[in-house]
């Protein structure tokens, strides 16, 4: 059985640059179907109903074929926003970019830390569609990619440390098509503290 997570700040928390009302219905509505509807595809499956969704995700072999799409698009959409809440903060936790081993190794991918922020984004505004843009944690380098709908790096064995959610859902209401605009603002929100930890995870 999966539990929606509660917001671990309230959901001003994030204004002005994400709006309360978005964080409502993005967190409320949204989050919350992924976790009924995971949990209804899963109905009776009691090993599969134990396991992490983390690890679902990973090894959608593991998930009969005829569950597999509802169960990849709801495990994943349930995995990628509870990790979209960690991975953002209020402001009293906030600061303006990462630092230690994860600043070098961005230094080192991409050459400066603007130059990391500027190829993030192209790669969320070129994600046609609904998806995802990561941060990725590989062999002694990291890298950047973008998924479609709620799939997530862990499919294809990968090890996202910071994901941005490009649904028009997550920013609609504020920026209506101004999705740049909105990748814009959103770095003002990322908690890096919580990005540095799982780096180091990965390390
Ligand atoms: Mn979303």
């Amino acid at each position: 059985m999966f539990i929606l997570p509660e917001l671990p700040y309230a959901y001003n928390a994030l204004e002005p640059y994400i709006d309360e009302r978005t964080m409502q219905i993005h967190h409320d509505k949204h989050h919350a179907a992924y976790v009924k509807n995971l949990n209804d595809a899963l109905s009776g499956q009691e090993a599969l109903l134990a396991l992490p969704a983390e690890t679902l995700i990973a090894d959608l072999s593991k998930v009969p074929e005829s569950i597999r799409i509802k169960v990849r698009n709801n495990a994943g959409g349930h995995v990628n926003h509870t990790m979209f809440w960690e991975s953002m903060t209020r402001q009293s936790d906030r600061k303006s970019a990462p630092s230690g081993a994860l600043a070098e190794a961005i230094n080192a991918a991409f050459g400066s830390f603007i130059t990391f922020q500027e190829k993030f984004a192209a790669a969320g505004m070129g994600r046609f569609g609904s998806g995802w843009v990561w941060l990725n944690a590989e062999k002694g380098t990291l890298t950047i990619s973008d998924t479609a709908n709620q799939d997530n790096p862990v499919m294809e064995g990968g090890k996202p440390i910071l994901g941005l959610d490009v649904w028009e859902h997550a920013y609609y209401l504020k920026y209506q098509n101004l999705r740049a605009e909105y990748i814009t603002q959103w770095w003002n929100v990322v908690s890096w503290a919580v990005v540095e930890k799982r780096y180091a995870a990965f390390l």
